[in-house]
């Protein structure tokens, strides 16, 4: 058993963002043991994910590859994916925590009879893998014992996805044994979280709104200071809850995961459900009026002071630097 590889999903012929903080994830498994993560791409035509997946960090391209793949099927990616482990006897595989991966991940673990270390947030020496528990509130560590590979999906948002360009690196195919037979299901629409009308996930800057704005008439206050910046706004739940800001807009373990490059927290705690959701965040600005505020404690840059001031003065410097 050696390697790493981590598995890359397709999302509208591109690999996802996810997928990327994924292979960032298995690159810091991989460099562990001195090497690089090697990537897995599926489907029926898999040659374009396969050729950008070859100009990432990685030190090789799996293309698994089959007619009865063209569509996502659980059936089809488990039998696909456990006769390529089955072969290639990976030590680690390394998952995006996304809906497919939720899908048939639980089952591919069963398979192999393994577990699947789900939504991990970050990697330690050994290796051990960390993951939130009772909403946040802990943080517990994980090995893998026993013969087998480790199987470890890695939370949206707690890894970096600009994972360097490198060298072309070599592609191999696969092919596995599928009957249709074997795929018990048909695939409809791919699920998606909520109607968005906005995709906090790919954001580059955010203004997150928390109760510290006392009430909804206040919120053209921080809507001036997103418009300023060019951010888009986001909240912590209670605005959400008080139906001050769509659902789409909240940030946290029930909400969105984010990774901009600022994210500025205006009047908000920074309760643990909240800071999982930014805590991935490039540059954390927080305005808060208690210096004692949780915020303060994952924020780069912090002004303990007065929202109804800071706000304003911040929105009018910012104006006035772009005129
Ligand atoms: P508060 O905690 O009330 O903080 C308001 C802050 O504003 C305070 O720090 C205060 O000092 C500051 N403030 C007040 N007035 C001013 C002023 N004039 N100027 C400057 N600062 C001021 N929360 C989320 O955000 N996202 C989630 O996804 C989420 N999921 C949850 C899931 C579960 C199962 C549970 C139990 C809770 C969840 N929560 C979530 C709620 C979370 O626990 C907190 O209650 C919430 O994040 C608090 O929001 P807040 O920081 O806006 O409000």
């Amino acid at each position: 058993m050696s390697g790493v590889y981590v598995v890359l999903e397709d999302r509208g012929g591109r690999i996802s963002r996810i997928s990327w903080e994924a292979l960032a994830a298995a690159n810091i498994l991989a460099a562990q043991s001195g090497s690089k993560a090697n990537a897995i791409v599926i489907g029926a035509q898999t040659e374009p994910l396969a050729q950008e997946s070859a100009s990432k960090a990685v030190a090789k391209v799996a293309r698994i590859e089959h007619p009865l793949l063209a569509q996502y099927t659980s059936d089809g990616f488990r039998a696909a994916l456990e006769q390529f482990i089955r072969a290639e006897s990976p030590a680690y595989l390394v998952f995006p925590h996304s809906y497919q991966v939720r899908d048939y991940g639980p089952a591919l673990a069963a398979r192999l009879g393994r577990v699947l270390i789900g939504d991990v947030t970050a990697i330690g020496a050994g290796p051990v893998f960390i993951r939130s528990l009772m909403q946040g509130r802990l943080s517990g560590s994980y090995s893998s014992s026993g013969s087998g590979p480790c199987l470890v999906s890695v939370q949206s948002g707690a890894f970096r996805a600009d994972a360097a360009e490198t060298s072309p690196a070599e592609i191999a195919t696969f092919t596995p044994t599928i009957d249709a037979s074997q795929i018990r299901t048909k695939p409809g629409e791919p699920f998606r979280g909520t109607a968005q009308t906005v995709d906090l996930g790919s954001a580059q800057l955010i203004v997150a709104v928390g109760r510290g704005i006392k009430e909804a008439d206040n919120l053209p206050l921080v809507q001036d200071l997103a418009s300023a910046l060019g951010a888009e706004i986001a909240a912590s739940r209670p605005i959400c809850d008080n139906g001050w800001l769509p659902i789409e807009r909240q940030v946290g373990s029930s909400g969105q995961t984010v990774t901009p490059k600022l994210y500025l927290a205006v009047g908000i705690s920074g309760a643990i459900q909240h800071l999982v959701g930014m805590k991935g965040s490039q540059c954390i600005v927080a305005i808060n009026k208690d210096a004692e505020a949780p915020i303060f404690e994952v924020a780069d840059y912090g002004i303990v002071g007065d929202l109804f001031e800071v706000v304003p003065a911040l929105t009018e410097a910012i104006k006035s630097a772009r005129q």
